[in-house]
């Protein structure tokens, strides 16, 4: 691990002294493919306290603490307009390709900030950024109260999105997955039905059970899964691919129009989604601390990361860099 210097807020910056930050399956990944730039420092879910701040930022305070979404935007142009934030070309994002949060310090934006109270532990914010791809995950896949939605594979994004889902009203939630760490832990923040896939296909609990559903949540990458699903789905249905994946799925396009459904993508989230998914934390509306297996300090976060690409039991490691 090389030493990096830390940053200085450039003056619409505050500098972030980092309480916790979430290991990412995106990080394992680049790591693995040796996709991350030299000397890029990655990390994007992170909290933490306001070390310095710039000279035009106002309305914040050395010492708070705070949650900050690692999507900059322009906040003007109209792919921010959309909510897509992470695509505008104008403002990079942390710990993608600006430097993150895998170390004690990070510069952020000030509008990327959000406050979090000073009696709840500071790392709490760390779940807000993967509280926010499955809430939006959900918002796309239009499911509400009443709606049977399937989540297919349950790593982070697919916990994190039963959480979504709950708070939407939906059910009964089906999770299938592979690892029985993890469908444990999908039991236990809110899926009413978990599925083991080793064992099971979903297509074959569904005819048995006589379930259609209204939203199919691809969280898996698994090959062949976004095809499969389209054929679980209620007409009108929307099917909503939220694992990054290279794969090029086949589409049956008569099928898709005939039965009305819908193909949706959705990566990030609206920085509407981020402020609400801190609301939800602070609030104590998801039991988002329970997916905690692990907490490493900031130089055993490296072997971490490998460890992630077998998970077995993990579910989730934060990097704390000050302990
Ligand atoms: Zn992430
Ligand atoms: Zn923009």
């Amino acid at each position: 691990m090389a030493e990096a210097r830390d940053p200085s807020p450039a003056p619409d910056e505050v500098v972030v002294a980092v309480e916790a930050c979430g290991l990412c399956g995106s990080d394992v990944h680049s790591l693995q493919n040796g996709e991350a730039a030299d000397g890029q420092i990655l990390g994007h879910e992170f909290s933490g306290r306001i070390a310095a701040r710039g000279r035009d930022v106002t309305g914040w305070a050395e010492g708070q603490p705070v949650a900050a979404s690692p999507l900059g935007s322009c906040g003007k142009c109209r792919i921010c307009a959309r909510g897509l934030n992470f695509r505008c070309p104008a403002a990079p994002n942390i710990g993608i390709n600006r430097q993150g949060a895998y170390a004690q310090y990070v510069a952020v934006p000030a509008r990327q900030l959000v406050a979090l109270p000073r009696e709840l532990p500071v790392e709490l914010g760390a779940h807000a950024e993967p509280l926010s791809v499955g809430s939006q995950a959900v918002k796309l896949s239009g499911a509400g109260a009443g709606d049977p939605v399937l989540v297919f594979g349950v790593g982070p994004i697919g916990l994190y999105a039963i959480m979504a889902l709950r708070l939407a009203g939906a059910g009964p939630i089906v999770a299938a997955g592979r690892s029985a760490g993890r469908r444990e832990a999908a039991a236990d923040v809110g899926a009413d039905v978990v599925l083991d896939t080793r064992s099971r296909p979903v297509r074959e609990w569904a005819e048995e059970s006589g379930t259609k559903f209204a939203a199919a949540l691809e969280c898996s990458a698994a090959p062949g899964a976004f095809g499969e699903l389209l054929d679980l789905l209620e007409p009108g249905g929307t099917c909503v691919e939220v694992a990054l994946t290279p794969e090029e799925a086949r589409v049956p396009l008569f099928g898709m129009l005939s039965e009305g459904l819908h193909l949706v993508g959705s990566c990030a989230f609206s920085d509407e989604t981020y402020r609400e998914s801190v609301d939800h934390l602070v609030a104590g509306r998801v039991p988002a601390d329970r997916l905690i297996s692990e907490r490493v300090p900031l130089d055993g976060t490296p072997d971490a990361l490998v460890r992630l690409r077998t998970p077995g039991t993990l579910v989730r490691i934060l990097s704390r860099p000050w302990d």
